[in-house]
Protein backbone atom coordinates (compact mmCIF):
# COMPACT_ATOMS: atom_id res chain seq x y z
CA UNK A 1 0.00 0.00 0.00
CA UNK A 2 1.15 3.64 -1.19
CA UNK A 3 1.58 5.37 2.43
CA UNK A 4 3.19 8.81 0.42
CA UNK A 5 1.72 11.87 0.79
CA UNK A 6 1.42 12.15 -2.62
CA UNK A 7 -1.42 14.20 -4.44
CA UNK A 8 -1.82 10.79 -6.21
CA UNK A 9 -1.83 9.24 -3.01
CA UNK A 10 -4.39 11.11 -1.24
CA UNK A 11 -7.01 10.05 -4.02
CA UNK A 12 -6.25 6.15 -3.13
CA UNK A 13 -8.66 4.21 -0.91
CA UNK A 14 -7.02 2.68 2.64
CA UNK A 15 -7.04 -0.97 1.83
CA UNK A 16 -8.33 -2.29 5.12
CA UNK A 17 -10.41 -5.00 6.09
CA UNK A 18 -13.91 -5.55 3.33
CA UNK A 19 -12.46 -2.38 1.26
CA UNK A 20 -9.23 -4.20 1.14
CA UNK A 21 -11.35 -7.49 -0.41
CA UNK A 22 -13.05 -5.07 -2.68
CA UNK A 23 -10.28 -3.61 -4.19
CA UNK A 24 -8.65 -6.94 -4.44
CA UNK A 25 -11.11 -8.08 -6.51
CA UNK A 26 -10.79 -4.93 -8.63
CA UNK A 27 -7.09 -6.08 -9.37
CA UNK A 28 -8.43 -8.99 -10.54
CA UNK A 29 -10.48 -7.28 -12.96
CA UNK A 30 -13.68 -8.03 -11.60
CA UNK A 31 -16.45 -6.03 -10.04
CA UNK A 32 -17.95 -7.89 -6.98
CA UNK A 33 -20.32 -6.62 -4.13
CA UNK A 34 -21.20 -8.29 -1.10
CA UNK A 35 -24.69 -9.82 -1.78
CA UNK A 36 -26.73 -11.57 1.24
CA UNK A 37 -27.14 -14.94 1.50
CA UNK A 38 -29.91 -15.16 2.99
CA UNK A 39 -32.34 -12.59 1.25
CA UNK A 40 -30.28 -11.30 -1.91
CA UNK A 41 -29.92 -7.77 -0.76
CA UNK A 42 -26.62 -6.19 -2.53
CA UNK A 43 -24.74 -3.76 -0.77
CA UNK A 44 -22.29 -0.97 -0.80
CA UNK A 45 -19.75 0.02 0.61
CA UNK A 46 -18.86 -3.37 2.31
CA UNK A 47 -20.27 -3.74 6.08
CA UNK A 48 -20.78 -6.89 8.19
CA UNK A 49 -24.32 -6.89 8.29
CA UNK A 50 -27.46 -7.16 6.13
CA UNK A 51 -29.60 -3.91 6.89
CA UNK A 52 -32.20 -5.35 5.14
CA UNK A 53 -32.50 -9.11 7.08
CA UNK A 54 -29.55 -8.60 9.61
CA UNK A 55 -28.37 -11.47 8.62
CA UNK A 56 -24.09 -12.16 9.03
CA UNK A 57 -24.28 -14.65 5.95
CA UNK A 58 -22.85 -12.93 2.61
CA UNK A 59 -20.74 -13.74 -0.33
CA UNK A 60 -18.68 -11.49 -2.52
CA UNK A 61 -20.83 -11.78 -5.82
CA UNK A 62 -19.65 -10.80 -9.05
CA UNK A 63 -21.86 -8.53 -11.60
CA UNK A 64 -21.90 -8.16 -14.85
CA UNK A 65 -20.37 -4.78 -15.06
CA UNK A 66 -22.67 -2.98 -16.54
CA UNK A 67 -25.28 -0.76 -15.44
CA UNK A 68 -26.80 3.11 -15.64
CA UNK A 69 -25.78 6.66 -14.63
CA UNK A 70 -28.61 6.85 -11.69
CA UNK A 71 -26.83 10.64 -10.23
CA UNK A 72 -24.08 13.12 -10.43
CA UNK A 73 -23.02 16.35 -9.36
CA UNK A 74 -20.51 18.12 -11.14
CA UNK A 75 -17.32 19.74 -9.19
CA UNK A 76 -16.02 23.52 -10.39
CA UNK A 77 -14.52 24.56 -7.85
CA UNK A 78 -11.70 21.93 -6.13
CA UNK A 79 -11.55 22.46 -2.42
CA UNK A 80 -8.83 20.30 -2.20
CA UNK A 81 -5.72 21.35 -4.42
CA UNK A 82 -4.95 17.74 -5.18
CA UNK A 83 -8.41 17.59 -7.75
CA UNK A 84 -7.39 21.40 -9.43
CA UNK A 85 -6.12 20.02 -12.50
CA UNK A 86 -9.17 17.93 -12.66
CA UNK A 87 -12.03 20.48 -12.48
CA UNK A 88 -14.32 20.99 -14.05
CA UNK A 89 -15.50 16.76 -13.13
CA UNK A 90 -18.32 14.35 -12.14
CA UNK A 91 -18.69 12.66 -9.09
CA UNK A 92 -21.25 9.80 -10.62
CA UNK A 93 -22.90 7.44 -8.67
CA UNK A 94 -23.20 3.73 -11.10
CA UNK A 95 -26.37 1.81 -10.01
CA UNK A 96 -25.54 -1.64 -11.94
CA UNK A 97 -27.86 -3.77 -13.40
CA UNK A 98 -27.83 -6.04 -10.42
CA UNK A 99 -28.77 -3.41 -7.68
CA UNK A 100 -25.89 -1.92 -6.23
CA UNK A 101 -24.58 1.69 -6.27
CA UNK A 102 -21.40 3.21 -6.48
CA UNK A 103 -19.69 6.43 -6.80
CA UNK A 104 -16.92 6.49 -9.42
CA UNK A 105 -15.75 8.23 -12.43
CA UNK A 106 -17.49 7.88 -15.79
CA UNK A 107 -14.81 8.73 -18.59
CA UNK A 108 -14.76 9.76 -21.86
CA UNK A 109 -17.93 11.79 -21.07
CA UNK A 110 -17.95 15.54 -19.92
CA UNK A 111 -19.99 16.60 -17.15
CA UNK A 112 -22.54 18.07 -19.30
CA UNK A 113 -23.06 15.41 -21.94
CA UNK A 114 -23.76 12.95 -18.89
CA UNK A 115 -27.53 11.76 -18.76
CA UNK A 116 -30.18 10.03 -15.88
CA UNK A 117 -29.91 6.52 -17.42
CA UNK A 118 -26.83 6.55 -19.34
CA UNK A 119 -25.96 2.80 -20.03
CA UNK A 120 -22.06 2.65 -18.65
CA UNK A 121 -19.70 -0.60 -18.26
CA UNK A 122 -16.63 -1.05 -16.39
CA UNK A 123 -13.16 -0.55 -16.64
CA UNK A 124 -10.26 -1.16 -14.66
CA UNK A 125 -7.55 1.73 -14.41
CA UNK A 126 -4.88 0.04 -12.22
CA UNK A 127 -3.53 3.42 -10.74
CA UNK A 128 -0.69 1.82 -8.87
CA UNK A 129 1.04 -1.38 -7.56
CA UNK A 130 -1.92 -2.27 -5.22
CA UNK A 131 -4.79 -0.35 -6.07
CA UNK A 132 -6.98 -0.85 -9.50
CA UNK A 133 -9.92 1.48 -9.80
CA UNK A 134 -13.33 1.17 -10.89
CA UNK A 135 -14.24 3.72 -13.62
CA UNK A 136 -16.83 3.52 -16.43
CA UNK A 137 -17.22 4.50 -19.57
CA UNK A 138 -20.22 4.78 -22.09
CA UNK A 139 -21.65 1.34 -23.35
CA UNK A 140 -20.77 0.42 -26.68
CA UNK A 141 -23.83 1.11 -29.26
CA UNK A 142 -25.14 -2.96 -29.95
ZN1 LIG B 1 -30.30 -9.88 3.97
Amino acid sequence: MTTEHTPQALRLPVLQGYTAEFYAWCQQRELRFQCCQQCGTWRHPPRLMCTRCHSLEWEWAPTKGTGRVYCWTTVYQALDPTFAEDVPYAAVVVELDEGPRLTTWVTGVAPDELRVGMPVEVWFDKVSDDVTLPKFKPQAAP
